[in-house]
């Protein structure tokens, strides 16, 4: 070899150079990438800030097709400086094409992207997650801690298990049993706090404050929420390098929506994807609809509100980045929509007879939502659509137990599950919750 091909950028000397430092995306004051999430200035949210010149040079198709069957085969694109990020196989869900779906609804291309069975807890937030703890262990910090609607805990806890980190997680005190208990079987401090998301969230930064913890959605927020553009990568990639025209997906803080939007302008700006326009729609309960609300009304500003809903996942009143989801929703010509706790229920049950896929009140909101701006001619047939399922239905098992229906409790005999395969086949469903043979 030759002195000049050992000094060459080797294409997989990815690491470092990316990760630039955080910007104010408000007033574009640049901090060091430390653990701090609000600039000193104007108090607007931080941001992470890459050098994409260097991405460029160092990362193709290729190099990112070869990389590990998780979110780290795009690690030039996320906020991290290690070699051995913390990789417990989250992400490379499945993009599904939903013909069943898509014919009951009246469209041609229709996709949806499968976090219900993300590992290692069966939602999104191990995306954010798996990024927010393996900075955390850069920046030094050995607890970390959260403020959850239910499925960040489980995703906190579970990985800080497996990295041997100290955790102690907050959360609303009445979410649902799934919820509470996929976190506490880790081991971590559970501390359930009377009162809603937004009161969580409010205490756990006075705690991040006096603690020195790393908070994965508050200090730590501009690294985590960086996990999240993988949600736009994979589709890129599960489409054949192509992006779609349409993306459905649902909205609490409105953090995940913007990522999306972020990942998909990153792999243009380096030339990974050809560029066009995708529109993008979110999904909101109306039981906590400020987003939704503030987009009907035209405002620019968000009205926090008091949650009341079933969809529990996404139940945040006072969104940190509904402003800049609201905006993104607007220039790219799509819509924000709001579902009853009704709808969310029936749209749980159509994906899973449509699909086979269950999952919880959240994905319900997103299926409920696409059908509702199908109905209203708000989504071309032919678009390519891609819907995003964030979360598993086993999880939330109390927003269908009761619509479910029941199975047909027979005595071991022959002729008994004959005469209930009959009436089964002679009953509706809803009358099968009546049955007893
Ligand atoms: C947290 C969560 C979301 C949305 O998260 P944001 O990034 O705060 O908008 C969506 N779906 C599920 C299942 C979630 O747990």
């Amino acid at each position: 070899m030759t002195a000049t091909t050992l000094t060459a950028t080797s294409p997989l000397s990815t690491t470092s150079k990316a990760l630039a430092g955080l910007k104010c995306k408000e007033c574009g004051a640049q901090y060091e990438a430390k653990a701090t999430h609000v600039c000193e200035l104007c108090f607007g949210p931080l941001e992470v800030r890459y050098d994409y010149e260097h991405i460029k040079r160092t990362v193709t198709r290729e190099t990112i097709a070869a990389g590990p069957n998780s979110i780290w085969r795009y690690k030039a694109f996320l906020p991290v400086e290690t070699d051995t990020p913390i990789d417990v196989g989250t992400g490379m869900t499945p993009l599904l094409k939903a013909n069943r779906l898509a014919r009951r609804l009246g469209l041609k291309n229709l996709y949806i992207k499968n976090d219900a069975v993300n590992m290692p807890t069966l939602s999104f937030k191990d995306r954010v997650v798996s990024v927010a703890l393996t900075r955390a262990v850069e920046l030094g910090f050995t607890t970390v801690s959260c403020a959850s609607t239910g499925n960040l805990a489980n995703s906190t806890a579970a990985i800080a298990a497996h990295a041997g980190l100290d955790c102690c997680v907050f959360i609303p005190s009445d979410l649902e049993s799934g919820k509470v208990l996929g976190t506490l079987i880790y081991n971590p401090i559970v501390m359930a706090v009377h009162g809603n998301y937004d009161q969580v969230n409010r205490l756990c930064s006075e705690v991040a404050n006096t603690h020195g913890w790393g908070f994965v959605n508050i200090n730590l927020r501009p690294y985590y929420s960086e996990g999240s553009k993988t949600l736009g990568y994979e589709v890129i990639e599960q489409l054949g390098w192509e992006l779609p025209d349409h993306i459905v997906a649902p909205l609490a803080s409105g953090s995940l929506f913007t990522k999306i939007y972020k990942g998909f302008r990153e792999f243009v700006e380096v030339g990974l994807v050809e560029d066009k326009d995708v529109r993008f729609s979110g999904a909101q309960a109306e039981g906590c609809n400020p987003i939704a609300t503030a987009f009907k009304e035209n405002r620019d500003f968000i009205s926090p509100v008091k949650p009341n809903t079933i969809a529990k996942s996404i139940a945040i009143g006072n969104p940190a980045d509904g402003v800049y989801a609201l905006d993104i929703a607007r220039k790219t010509n799509g819509n924000i929509e709001e579902v009853n706790d009704e709808e969310i229920v029936e749209g749980i049950k159509l994906l899973a007879e449509t699909e086979g896929i269950f999952t919880e009140t959240a994905g319900g909101t997103t299926i409920a939502v696409l059908k509702k701006l199908v109905e209203a001619g708000k989504i071309n047939p032919d678009e390519t659509t891609v819907v995003y399922i964030t979360g598993n239905g086993l999880k939330t098992v109390e927003a269908v137990q009761d619509s479910a229906g029941q199975p047909m409790t027979i005595e071991p005999k022959l002729d008994a599950f004959e005469r209930a395969l009959e009436r089964a086949r002679t009953l509706d469903r809803l009358e099968w919750q009546q049955v007893m043979v």
